[in-house]
This record gives structure tokens, sequence and C-alpha cells, in this order.
């Protein structure tokens, strides 16, 4: 392995004999559950109920499956009520966006998600345009969406941003790097391309429609995977010290593989994150923060609604 990759840095190139370094996610995640912890145990004591996140399947497919444990999982451990909102994958889109309608009404429901991907009868956009924004804590509705492209302050789509946050915790410089993002994908490959764009990477997409993938892969000094296809990128597409951050969950045979032909790639890359372990339980760590952020500007909002509405009849009463 060489580590001549600028975008190695000196803290991502200890990979020493032994292969690569691993970018592993689960310290960063667990790091960001402490303080979650507490911060949920602050908005209980302050509001007077624990928050709940809305996790809505429809039908049911292997990674979704994966995903969703690991998310409930991690409501747990941060004391936040996981409700796991199952509907059958024959119903309409119309019960669907129902179903959504009565989570977003639901003042115990600070943030929803709904696992993809839909049954293919039901249009995504129907279903991503019924939910309240403000409870969008995956950013996926058009609002948020919109946000992120201008550089606003929306909820973030939580895989992209856990894709970059593990590089900016590791250590490894953004700035200036030719980065190549592999997938263009509403939730991930999309977002993350803007993401690393705001942190002034020189940002190349590719698709399933790219003319020769290895020759622009092979030009990356940060490569970020989110394809959805087993060993998609080998170690001959890659130039020696490239950092790699494999998104890709795929469940093949009992094994979860990612995008990355790991065994191929560890001689050629400076770091990699691993899959699993690698951006997966950051995901989820960033999301329930976006659920903590949710929680408390609803609570925020309708604490001065109340108090709002008070003045107002204090008000109506001494005009009388
Ligand atoms: P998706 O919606 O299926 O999008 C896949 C993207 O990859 C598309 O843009 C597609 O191009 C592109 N692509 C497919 N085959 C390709 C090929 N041979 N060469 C180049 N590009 C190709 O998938 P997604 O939702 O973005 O998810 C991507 C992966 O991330 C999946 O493995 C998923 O399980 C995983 N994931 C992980 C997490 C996590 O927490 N780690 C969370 C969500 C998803 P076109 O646009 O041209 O079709």
């Amino acid at each position: 392995m060489t580590a001549d990759n600028p975008a190695a840095g000196t803290s991502a190139a200890t990979a020493g004999t032994s292969g690569p370094r691993l970018l592993a996610g689960g310290p960063i995640a667990a790091e960001i559950r402490d303080a979650l912890g507490t911060d949920f145990a602050a908005f209980k004591e302050r509001w007077g109920y624990v928050p709940t996140l809305a996790v809505v399947l429809v039908g049911a497919d292997a990674p979704s499956a994966v995903y969703l444990q690991q998310i409930l999982r991690t409501c747990q451990r941060v004391g936040v009520e996981g409700r796991l909102v199952e509907i059958g994958s024959e119903v309409t889109a119309d019960a669907v966006c129902n179903e959504i309608e009565r989570l977003n009404a639901d003042p115990a429901v600070a943030g929803i998600i709904v696992q993809m991907p839909l049954p293919a009868h039901i249009p995504l956009h129907a279903v991503i345009d019924s939910i309240d924004p403000a409870k969008d804590i995956d950013g996926i509705h058009p609002r948020n969406a919109g946000l992120l492209s201008l550089g606003y302050d929306g909820f973030l789509p939580a895989t992209a941003q856990a894709a970059v946050e593990i590089l900016k915790r590791s250590g490894i410089e953004i700035v200036g790097k030719r980065v190549v993002v592999v997938g263009r994908s509403n939730v991930v490959g999309k977002p993350a391309a803007l993401l690393l764009l705001r942190e002034h990477g020189s940002v190349t997409v590719l698709h399933s429609r790219t003319r020769d993938l290895g020759h622009y892969t092979r030009d990356a000094e940060i490569l970020v995977v989110a394809a959805g296809r087993p060993g998609l990128i080998r170690g001959d597409m890659l130039s020696p010290g490239v950092v790699v951050v494999d998104v890709g969950i795929n469940v093949v045979g009992d094994k979860l593989l990612g995008d990355v032909d790991f065994e191929s790639a560890r001689d050629v890359v400076s770091a990699i994150t691993p899959v699993p372990g690698g951006v997966g339980p950051l995901t989820n760590a960033l999301l329930l923060s976006h659920l903590l952020r949710a929680a408390t500007d609803q609570a925020e909002r309708g604490a001065a609604a109340t108090a709002g509405t008070a003045a107002a009849s204090a008000a109506g009463a001494a005009g009388q």
C-alpha cells in the first residue's frame, strides 16, 4: 500500500504494514449517542415527555429489515421512543399518505422516516410530499432538499451526512480534493455530492450511464460509493492512497457487503470505511440528532403558540 495521495493526510495514513486505516463509524456514533442520551434526558426533564421517531415500513425488503433493527436499537440506546408503523405492501398510495398525515398530526411524534424502497405501485413523490417538512428528519421532502442545495440549514439526509462526517471526524481534508461520488440518488449520492461541494471538494458525480467508471474513479483522491452494487469498485479502479467511503449495504447470502470489493481495494487505499461498521452506525446517530432538533423546535413552537394564545385572551379580557 502506498499513501502518496494528499487526501489521506497524516492522520489517515496509519495503515503501517497490516493494511489500510479502517474508518470505523462505531466509535464516532457512540460519542454522538452518549451526548444524545444526556440531551434527550434534559428534553424529557424540560418538556415532560419522550419524543417519538416513527419508522414507516411499507412491505418489507432485506436491506430495510437490517436498517430497521439498527435504528430501533439506537432509539432505545438514547432513550427515545421508536415506533414501527408497518403497512402491508398491498395498500394504496392514499392509505400510506393518510397514515403519514396521522403521524404529522400526532404531537408525540417528532420525526418520521419512511423506509425505502417502496413497493413499485406506490409513487415515491406522493409519499415524500405528504411528510411534514418539520418532521422530515431524513431530509427527503423537497423543502429540505431545496434548502440543502441552497446551502441553508434544513434537515440533511442522514446517510449522505454520515458519509461526509466520517471523513471530517477522521481528520481527512476535503478542501480542494478531487472527490468522486458514485451514485446520484436523491437520498444518498446527490446530497453527498452537495455536502462535499459545501466542504470545498472538487466533485464529480458518476451514475449507471457513466461510460468507463474506472477512468473517473482512478482520478479520485476521495471516493464515495453509493450504488447498491456489491463489489462494483475493484482495486484496479483506484489510485494508490485514495480514501474510500463505502456507503453500500448489500445483502448477499448471509453476508452484508459494500459496493467496494474490499479484498482487492485494501492494498491500494490509504483508508476505507468497513461494511458493516462504517457509515451505517453513524447514519443512525445523526438521524437521532436530527430528531432532537425537530423535537426541540416543535416543543418551543408549541410553547410559544400557547403563550401567544394566553396573552391574546388576557388582552381580550382586559379590553372588556
Ligand atoms: P439507489 O436509489 O438504487 O441509487 C443507486 C445509484 O447508483 C443510482 O444513482 C444509480 O445510477 C447508481 N448506479 C447503479 N449501478 C451503477 C453502476 N453500475 N455504475 C455506476 N452507478 C451505478 O440506491 P441508494 O438509496 O442511493 O443507496 C445506495 C447504497 O447505499 C445501497 O447499497 C443502499 O443499501 C446503501 N445505503 C446505506 C445506508 C447506510 O446507512 N449506510 C443508508 C441508505 C442506503 P442511476 O441514477 O443512473 O440509476
